[in-house]
């Protein structure tokens, strides 16, 4: 170890993300509550290193959803700076998630309509103005997963 690595350590904490391991696993996901928003990969919060920094700590709460690894590196950096911009359009992620969670579980349990039906319903009542979409076989895979999930609570 060089003089300057160990100088550097001293300021580097635990990523609390992924505890140190540098990946997010599915345990990583269910600890943080994002079962239906995150799948595995490496952790977009430490960059993989499994390390992080006080100031980062301070500026930008572990759980954020929006910032996952495969976010253009642009957007990453203006996440870690705090830029207002992006965090809004993170939060609008986020609720349009939400909403389409909701909507799904919804038309599940009250109709018990199958992922196909319900992704055709989904996209004839979208609107048009919307930030974010779903192509359909995407959709459905997404729903398909909201739909297991819901089951497994169930039983
Ligand atoms: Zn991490």
């Amino acid at each position: 170890m060089s003089i300057l690595n160990f100088l550097f350590r001293k300021s580097e904490l635990e990523c609390p993300r992924c505890l140190g391991k540098g990946f997010v696993d599915w345990d990583d996901i269910r600890r943080l509550n994002k079962l239906l928003k995150w799948v595995p990969a490496p952790c977009a919060y430490c960059n993989g290193s499994g390390k992080t920094t006080k100031e980062m700590l301070e500026k930008v709460p572990v759980d954020i959803t929006y910032l996952t690894i495969d976010l253009p590196e642009s957007e990453i950096e203006k996440i870690k700076n705090g830029d207002p911009e992006i965090l809004e359009k993170g939060k609008q992620k986020e609720i349009f998630l939400e909403n389409l969670i909701k909507y799904v579980q919804d038309h599940y349990l009250d109709k018990n309509m199958a992922a196909e039906d319900i992704a055709d319903l989904y996209l004839r009542t979208e609107n048009e103005n919307a930030e974010f979409s779903i192509e359909r076989q995407n959709l459905i895979l997404y729903i398909q997963r909201i739909i297991e999930l819901k089951k497994s609570e169930l039983n």
